[in-house]
C-alpha cells in the first residue's frame, strides 16, 4: 500500500460530510440557511462522543467539578451585567459599491494586515485607512468600503414580550453559555457542598449573528459550546490558568490530535472581560485558528452580576472565614470546531492499486459506529440471520450497524469513509466453524476469531 500525501482541503471534507451524512446545510429544501448547519446520522454520533469525552474529562475524572444545564433564554438583565449589550461586537464593513458586508478584521488579515476584533473603532479604522488600497470586497472585488463600526453579536428575540415592540426590549438567546453558569454560582455552592477551588461544566447551544460566517461548520451563528468555569481564591490565578492551559492541551492530544497541528496563541488585545486570554488553535485547511479560548477572567462576572442583581456573590471561606469575589478562570471549546478539526485530522487518502481509499482515521472512542455487520450475501438466510444474532449481541455494548447492502468491498469503503474501526463478515464456513472475519480499518488486515471470543476481542481494542 502506498501513502498519499494526504490532501486535507476544505472541500473534500465537505463532500465527504455531506456524501456520508456527517453535515448537512440547514433547510437545503429551500435553498439552505446561511451559518446553520443540521448534523446529520453518523455526525450526530460523532459530536455526542466528543461531547462524551469533554464531559468525562470535566466532571467524572475530577472530583472537584459539577455539571449544569442552564436554559438558553435567560432574563436580558444577564446580558446587560456581562457587558455584551454594549461590547459584543465585531468591526462591520459595507461595500460601497454591491453593498456586502465583511468583517474588517477579517479583511485585513486576509490582506497580510494585523487586526484584531477586539481593537477599538478608532483604532481599526486607523489601521483600514492605512491599507486601504489592499483590500478587495470578497463579493465583487472593488475596494471602496465604508468605515468599519462596531455591529452587535447578541441574536435578539421576542420570547415572552408581547408588546409587540421587542426591537425596544428585545430578550436574547444567549451568547456563549457560561453566563448561565454565573448566574447559578450561589445554588451550585449552597446545594452542591462544594468548596473553592471548585468548577462548573456545561454544554450547550450558543447563537451570535456573526457577520461572516464562511469556512463550513468553523463559524456558525448557531452553534455548541463546552464551557467549564473554575472558580478560586484570588491571587490563586496563575497557578490554575496554567494548570488549566496544560489540561486542556492534552485534552486535544488525547482525541488523536497531533501536536504539530497545534499551538498556542496568546491575545495582546483583551476583550473587556479578560485579564489573561490564551487560544489553542489547529492548523484547519485555511490555517491555523481557534479552537478553544482559555481565559482568567479575574472577579469581573462575578461583581457584575452582583452589581447588577444586588445579590452577595462573595464566597465565604469557612476555613478562614474570609469573604471574597472568587476569580474564574474558563476553558470554552466549541463542539464544532472540534468536529472539524477532528475529521481534518482523521481524513487519509491511501493509493490501492489503482484505486484511492477514504478513510477516516478517528480514534475508536471517536468513530459514530465501532463494529460493522456483514453477512458475506444478502439473499441467504442463513448467513443473515446468523449475522443479525451476532449483531443483536454486539450492540448491547457497541454502537453497531448491520449492512447487507452491495458486495464486500464496497460495504468496506462505506464503513472506511465513516471512520469504523472493525468490520465484520460471516460467511459459509462461520455456519460449520464458528468463526468469523474481523477486518481492521488501519491496516486492513483481516483474522478470522471465534464468535464466543468476539466480545473480548473487541472490549480490548475498543
Ligand atoms: P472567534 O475569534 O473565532 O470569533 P471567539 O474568540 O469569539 O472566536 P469565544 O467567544 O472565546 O470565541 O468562544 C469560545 C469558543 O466557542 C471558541 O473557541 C470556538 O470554539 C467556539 N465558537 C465561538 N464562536 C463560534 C462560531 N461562530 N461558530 C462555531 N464555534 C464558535
Amino acid at each position: 500500500m502506498k501513502k498519499k500525501e494526504t490532501d486535507n482541503s476544505l472541500d473534500k471534507i465537505i463532500s465527504l460530510c455531506k456524501r456520508r451524512g456527517f453535515v448537512f446545510p440547514s433547510s437545503e429544501i429551500y435553498d439552505g440557511f446561511a451559518a446553520v448547519y443540521d448534523f446529520g446520522p453518523y455526525g450526530v454520533e460523532l459530536a455526542n462522543n466528543i461531547k462524551k469525552e469533554w464531559w468525562k474529562a470535566m466532571t467524572q475524572l475530577r472530583d472537584d467539578i459539577v455539571g449544569l444545564d442552564a436554559a438558553i433564554f435567560m432574563s436580558p438583565k444577564v446580558w446587560e451585567a456581562s457587558g455584551h449589550v454594549k461590547g459584543f461586537s465585531d468591526p462591520l464593513t459595507e461595500c460601497r459599491k454591491c453593498h456586502a458586508r465583511s468583517r474588517l478584521d477579517a479583511l485585513l488579515e486576509e490582506a497580510g494586515v494585523f487586526a484584531d476584533e477586539k481593537m477599538t473603532e478608532e483604532e481599526i479604522n486607523h489601521i483600514f485607512d492605512k491599507n486601504k488600497e489592499k483590500i478587495k470586497c470578497p463579493a465583487c472585488g472593488a475596494s471602496d468600503f465604508t468605515p468599519g463600526r462596531k455591529f452587535n453579536l447578541l441574536v435578539q428575540s421576542n420570547l415572552g414580550n408581547f408588546t409587540g415592540d421587542w426591537i425596544k426590549e428585545p430578550t436574547y438567546l444567549r451568547g456563549e453559555t457560561c453566563q448561565g453558569i454565573y448566574v447559578n454560582y450561589k445554588n451550585v455552592l449552597d446545594s452542591a457542598r462544594v468548596r473553592i477551588p471548585f468548577g462548573i461544566a456545561q454544554i450547550g447551544k450558543a447563537f451570535r449573528n456573526e457577520i461572516t460566517a464562511r469556512q463550513f461548520i468553523f463559524r456558525t451563528r448557531e452553534f455548541e459550546q463546552m464551557e467549564m468555569q473554575y472558580f478560586i481564591k484570588p491571587g490563586d490565578d496563575k497557578k490554575y490558568y496554567d494548570e488549566w492551559k496544560e489540561a486542556r492541551w492534552q485534552f486535544y492530544l488525547g482525541l488523536g490530535i497531533n501536536p504539530d497541528n497545534l499551538k498556542w496563541h496568546k491575545h495582546e488585545n483583551l476583550v473587556f472581560y479578560a485579564k489573561e486570554a490564551y487560544d489553542i488553535e489547529y492548523r484547519y485547511p485555511f490555517g491555523f485558528r481557534e479552537l478553544e479560548g482559555v481565559h482568567a477572567r479575574g472577579d469581573y462576572d462575578l461583581t457584575q452580576h452582583s452589581k447588577y442583581s444586588g445579590q452577595d456573590l462573595n464566597y465565604l471561606d469557612p476555613a478562614t472565614n474570609e469573604k471574597f469575589t472568587p476569580h474564574i478562570v474558563e476553558t470554552s471549546a466549541g463542539v464544532g470546531r472540534t468536529f472539524l478539526a477532528v475529521l481534518c485530522e482523521g481524513y487519509k487518502e491511501e493509493e490501492l492499486e489503482g484505486e484511492t481509499r477514504v478513510v477516516l482515521k478517528l480514534l475508536p472512542k471517536l468513530a459514530p459506529i465501532k463494529i460493522a455487520v456483514f453477512p458475506l450475501l444478502k439473499n441467504k438466510s442463513e448467513l443473515v440471520s446468523k449475522a443479525r444474532e451476532i449483531f443483536d449481541k454486539l450492540k448491547l455494548t457497541w454502537r453497531c450497524e448491520f449492512d447487507d447492502n452491495g458486495n464486500i468491498g464496497k460495504r468496506y469503503r462505506r464503513q472506511d469513509e465513516i471512520g469504523t474501526p472493525y468490520c465484520l463478515t460471516i460467511d459459509f464456513d462461520t455456519l460449520t466453524n464458528s468463526e468469523v472475519t474481523v477486518r481492521n480499518r488501519d491496516t486492513m488486515q483481516q483474522e478470522r476469531i471465534k464468535i464466543i471470543d468476539l466480545e473480548n476481542f473487541f472490549r480490548e481494542r475498543l
